[in-house]
């Protein structure tokens, strides 16, 4: 699953749950569309809006340090440890 973080509340959200808006518009004679996504909870923009994965090992979202796998998978930072030979 994936969701979106929103830093200022510190919250996670499924798309579903945002606030979509739509700003019409037009650049040299091509109408465009932007889609702006608002958190329902503060308010705050897409600019503070992250698309996040779930963790592959425990489920958990990953908000902090994850990794992902050549081969599309995620582990949060709780399911990993960076190690080297000396260790
Ligand atoms: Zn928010
Ligand atoms: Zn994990």
């Amino acid at each position: 699953m994936d969701g979106y973080f929103c830093p200022s509340c510190e919250r996670i959200f499924e798309k579903d749950s945002l606030t979509a808006s739509y700003e019409h518009g037009e650049f040299w004679g091509n109408p465009y569309t932007v889609e702006e996504l608002t958190c329902p909870m503060c308010g705050d923009d897409i600019v503070y809006i992250e698309q996040i994965h779930c963790c592959d090992e425990c489920g958990n979202l990953c908000i902090e340090d994850y990794v992902e796998t050549s081969d599309n998978r995620y582990y949060c930072s709780e399911c990993y440890k960076i190690k080297n030979i000396y260790d």
